[in-house]
């Protein structure tokens, strides 16, 4: 066991957080090491965002063919799963290894182990196990990008081979034909998706009154109606309460809703209640967490000076782009900079069909938080682009503070909605855009015009 030299910065956890970070660092000449137990590219990368894009475009692109004819163009499509396995694991590996290059090309060093933090003080020393033993490591600042896994929740039978999860089902060779999903937030919505546009019998069970509860009303009554219209059985203010396996090897999922039992057969169960912060620390330490996650102030601070925490260890949105942020803010104050990346505006997407984009208030937090709130929602059934490509109805949702004349929030739900956020997130990341600045000439025909739409409207109750 060899104490080696001292490293400006040791990041845990080469996710898209950690491995931001150590490219800033190490691209900015400080002596950076890297240390992923797993793969590069954490969940976002290997099990989360990039391959349920995958496999949201492959299914997308099977229910547009199947629609085609409405444009003229006739034709069957048929699925082939092993390709469409085979075109997710290809998008996957060309993104880690894209990811990888640039870690290599910063100067950053990468080692594959487990990581676990031995002592703090003027440095830290950090222990990394892996096949060829266990090795100490010291640095003069340390960040933590340990990232999430499933919260799996108490039900008996939730051990059983017939229940999954999200990780395992996005590495899957072969798809189910039905699939009760336990939880409607963004996994399960995106994964109901996935499975109605290729004809698949999916069930959604929801604890709470509607499925995207941390949505805008409109969205999650929105979503649930176009997933009920492609075949989907969406069961809310329900309780699982057993999952059992028949004898023919099908999934048996009891659950109750209003006091009532019912029950649903599947091939598959999949758990997407949450995912819970992987959090190994020595007490000893004193890091503060809060319910379950790290507690930190400013750019990744935590209670001890020099190890930051960034990503979905921390507090608020699990989100890729925001670990990102973080990391790169938090070697900017390394480094002292100023921030990097203005991360207090992040937009929230959900990659259902239609897509989803939210940033900023929604109207009912802006009225809770006391403001003199104004908003106003254009349809984008009058929406030409939205009209020729024969688009599910959606809108265009502004939420504006009437006194300062200032956009504080937008839900969106339409076509290239996770596209068209990124111009409102940019004018409520720089406050002195006013409503009338938005006001721009919108190129027709666009989806992007439905905004236009919008900001009239809102002009109109200003
Ligand atoms: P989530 O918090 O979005 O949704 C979990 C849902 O499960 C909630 O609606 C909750 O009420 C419900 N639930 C909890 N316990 C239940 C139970 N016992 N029975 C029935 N329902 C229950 O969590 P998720 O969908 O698992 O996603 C995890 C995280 O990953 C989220 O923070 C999400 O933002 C992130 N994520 C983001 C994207 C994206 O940006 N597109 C995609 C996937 C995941």
């Amino acid at each position: 066991m060899a104490v080696n030299d001292i490293y400006d910065l040791i990041v845990i956890g080469a996710g898209p957080g950690g491995s931001a970070a150590a490219i800033k660092a190490a691209k900015a000449g400080l002596k950076t090491l890297i240390v992923e137990k797993d793969s590069i590219g954490g969940t976002c990368l290997n099990c989360g965002c990039i391959p349920t894009k995958a496999l949201l475009h492959s299914s997308g692109i099977y229910r547009q063919a199947a629609g085609a004819s409405a444009f003229g163009i006739n034709c069957k499509p048929e699925i082939d799963e092993s390709a469409i396995a085979e075109y997710r694991d290809k998008t996957v590996n060309s993104l880690v290894d894209g990811l990888r290059a640039s870690l290599k090309a910063s100067g950053a060093e990468v080692i594959f182990g487990t990581a676990s933090i031995v002592s703090a003080g003027d440095t830290v020393t950090v222990s990394v196990t892996n096949s060829e033993g266990l090795s100490e490591y010291r640095a003069k600042n340390l960040i933590l990008a340990t990232g999430s896994e499933t919260i799996i929740p108490d039900i008996p039978g939730v051990e059983l081979d017939v229940v999954t999860d999200s990780d395992r089902l996005l590495k899957a060779a072969k798809l189910p034909e039905s699939l009760v999903i336990i939880g409607g937030g963004v996994i399960g919505t995106e994964f109901a998706s996935f499975f109605t546009d290729l004809g698949r019998k999916v069930t959604i069970i929801e604890g709470l009154p509607r499925i995207l509860s941390g949505f805008d009303k409109e969205i999650s009554r929105n979503a649930q109606m176009i997933l009920k219209k492609r075949g989907a059985d969406i069961h809310t203010g329900s309780r699982v309460t057993a999952i059992s396996k028949a004898e023919d090897g099908s999934a048996v999922v009891v659950f109750e809703t209003d006091g009532s039992e019912n029950s649903v057969t599947a091939e598959a169960v999949m758990i997407a209640v949450g995912r819970k912060a992987v959090i190994e620390l020595p007490d000893e330490l004193g890091i503060k967490l809060k319910d379950g996650r790290i507690d930190t102030i400013g750019p990744g601070r935590t209670s001890v000076k020099n190890i930051f925490a960034i990503g979905d260890i921390t507090s608020g949105q699990q989100l890729a782009h925001k670990a990102s942020a973080q990391g790169e803010n938090v070697v900017a104050g390394i480094l002292d900079e100023d921030s990097y990346v203005c991360d207090e505006i992040i937009p929230a997407c959900v990659y259902t069909s239609p897509e989803i984009a939210c940033v900023g208030m929604t109207e009912s937090e802006a009225e809770a938080a006391g403001i003199d709130v104004v908003s106003a929602r254009a349809l984008t059934s009058a929406n030409a682009k939205s009209v020729l490509t024969g688009e599910e109805r959606g809108f265009v949702k502004l939420v504006a503070d009437r006194s300062k004349g200032i956009l504080i929030g937008a839900q969106l739900m339409c076509a290239n909605a996770t596209d068209m956020i990124g111009e409102l997130a940019l004018s409520m990341s720089n406050a002195i855009v006013t409503i009338d600045d938005l006001n721009i000439v919108r190129a027709h025909p666009t989806y992007e015009e439905a905004i236009g739409d919008a900001l009239k409207l809102l002009k109109q109750k200003m």
